[in-house]
């Protein structure tokens, strides 16, 4: 049976002790780095931690559904969201607790959790040199390249149930597996990061490299997000992608990219279904040609 939406009484009920801000029909392709999409019913950006709690047990107890968007890893279909969407934009707090353990909400961008690490001549971050996601995310995704992992330095988590208690989860009680963590449902509202000392030229000069490798190789000038498909084990979907000879495959403004195959770039005015179109066709492609089905690494979201 096909779940009815949430009226806007529904809604009003669930958001009537939040504190945050509240946006009705707010469009979310702004708040994605591939810049398509719909709008959310109704967008909430919680002024803290205690604000956050309010919005999930409101969303609980009125039983809406509610996501939390980062918006550089995620489709949103073109009809939008039902329900709520939350962004995390004023948790932002970062501090280093003893022993170069550092706490970040999980609203921080991984790029300035690295400019903190830094500052303070920690290292362990920089394998997320480029990665534009948000603490977060980066938990949920275990986010990572071939350099590292988020798993490499997490130490917990700090964390809201999908009825709003919070708990520290230790990251021994998770298993990681490639781009996800397996976390109950709720929601990430922070994580406490194990790093260690090292000099900062070190730290500078791994960041660096790491950084013109990805200008060199990845389509940074246009809006993407990031990797599209999972790599097969043993293999790239890259590769695969432009030995099918998919690599500039366009739907509208929806292009394969010429510089990297696991990219797909909007190049003006794609729309999500232009790209899923993409996301199909080269599945189909890849498949035929080499009897590989490439696995999303995006989440899709939003109503069909
Ligand atoms: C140019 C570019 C390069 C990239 N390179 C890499 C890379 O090298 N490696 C890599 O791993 N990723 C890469 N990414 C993808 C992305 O930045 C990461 O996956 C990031 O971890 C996603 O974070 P986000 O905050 O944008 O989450 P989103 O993409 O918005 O969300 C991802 C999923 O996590 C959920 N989520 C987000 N935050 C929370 C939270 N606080 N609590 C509960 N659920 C949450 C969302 O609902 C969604 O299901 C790249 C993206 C771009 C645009």
């Amino acid at each position: 049976m096909l779940r009815q939406p949430p009226t806007r009484e529904q809604l009003r009920r669930a958001l009537a002790l939040v504190e945050g801000e509240v946006r009705w029909r707010e469009p979310l392709a702004p708040l994605t780095s591939l810049q398509v999409g719909g709008p959310a019913d109704v967008l909430v950006i919680p002024a803290d931690v205690e604000d956050v709690i309010r919005v999930i047990r409101g969303a609980h107890v009125n039983h809406i559904p509610l996501m939390v968007l980062g918006g550089t890893n995620v489709i949103i279909r073109d009809k939008g969201v039902r329900g709520m969407v939350m962004q995390l934009k004023h948790l932002t707090h970062i501090q280093e607790e003893a022993d170069h353990l550092v706490y970040a909400q999980a609203g921080v961008r991984l790029p300035r959790l690295m400019q903190f690490a830094l500052g303070r001549k920690l290292s362990g971050m920089e394998w997320a040199a480029g990665i534009p996601g948000t603490v977060g995310g980066g938990v949920v995704m275990n986010a990572g390249t071939r350099l590292g992992e988020m798993k490499d330095v997490l130490q917990a988590v700090d964390f809201i149930t999908a009825n709003g208690k919070r708990k520290r989860i230790e990251a021994t009680m998770l298993t990681f597996l490639y781009r996800k963590t397996t976390l109950p449902k709720g929601i990430v509202v922070g994580a406490w990061l194990k790093l260690r000392a090292a000099a900062k030229a070190t730290i500078q000069s791994a960041t660096k490299q790491y950084l013109q490798y990805r200008k060199a190789t990845q389509p940074l000038t246009l809006p993407n997000a990031g990797s599209v498909f999972k790599n097969p084990i043993g293999d790239s979907a890259g590769r695969l992608i432009e030995a099918a000879g998919l690599k500039g495959l366009r739907m509208g403004d929806a292009e394969v990219s010429t510089k990297h195959a696991n990219f797909i770039v909007n190049r003006g005015t794609a729309t999500a279904d232009d790209v899923l179109t993409v996301v199909r066709t080269v599945q189909a492609g890849v498949a035929k040609k080499f009897g590989v089905r490439l696995q999303l690494e995006w989440k899709v979201i939003g109503e069909r």
